[in-house]
């Protein structure tokens, strides 16, 4: 199992990354974790237009979700005439909402190239991917991953604040791709986002083999994020970047 990181800025795009967007590759199918503003760029240096199989959204902030709406655009009106239709798992009401902000009308909408599929929380097969997917704490319905081949795990936060269930869903992975929004402050909500010590956290606490911390915003210190999360890090600690390739085996 290959991961790509597409997109890694927290929010909103940076200067060096668009928002959320992970590509995960194996043997020759290609899952989108999340396809955030910005990201249909820069995937196409990674992956061809027509090579998506598949697309899980984890909740339908635009961070996470909007870049949908220009790839509808390139499936759509391409030269060769429109892409077969691949899957898009989300949360209830993906449908609605894409067709929304894309400016559509609701039926069709985005329906004629991409299958809208409603997550709930269980186990589902995307490909040869094993899927687990579990509701995580977020203000808006947020469905947090653990992708399962060839005998690797892959683990997914998502956006969450403080998470029992990415504790599960991260159980020995062997990368857990967890959010850092915040830096260690006092009067942090709890139920929006963690702080890289929390994800260390979370990490150690499902024993996970390495943590890429992830969902990192702009304005903040990446140095200092990375020495908050070294103290409760017992494993392998990595900052997401854009580009950044990490072959699970
Ligand atoms: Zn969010």
């Amino acid at each position: 199992m290959r991961l790509t990181v597409i997109g890694c800025s927290g929010s909103f795009p940076g200067p060096d990354s668009p928002a959320s967007c992970y590509l995960i590759e194996e043997e020759g199918f290609r899952l989108l974790l999340d396809l955030g503003s910005g990201a249909l760029g820069p995937l196409q240096r990674h992956a061809s237009l027509d090579g998506i199989d598949a697309i899980c959204l984890s909740h339908l902030h635009a961070d996470h979700c909007l870049d949908l709406c220009g790839y509808w655009v390139a499936r759509t009106f391409r030269p060769a005439g429109p892409a077969p239709r691949i899957p898009v798992y989300g949360p209830a009401g993906t449908a609605r909402r894409m067709a929304q902000a894309n400016g559509v009308d609701e039926h069709p909408g985005m329906g004629e190239v991409f299958s809208f599929r409603t997550l709930e929380p269980g186990r589902l097969e995307i490909g040869p991917l094993r899927v687990t997917v579990a509701h995580v704490n977020h203000p808006v319905e947020t469905f947090g991953v653990r992708v399962e081949a060839s005998a690797r795990v892959l683990a997914y936060s998502a956006d969450t604040g403080p998470s029992a269930a990415l504790v599960d869903l991260a159980r020995d992975a062997d990368v857990l791709l967890c959010e850092a929004s915040f830096l260690d402050q006092p009067g942090l909500p709890g139920d929006l986002h963690l702080t890289a010590r929390q994800a260390a956290e979370h990490a150690a606490r499902a024993g996970a083999g390495h943590l890429v911390l992830t969902h990192l915003v702009p304005w903040n210190d990446r140095e200092r994020s990375r020495a908050e999360a070294a103290g409760p890090a017992a494993c392998q600690l990595t900052l997401a970047s854009q580009g950044l390739v990490l072959d699970l085996g």
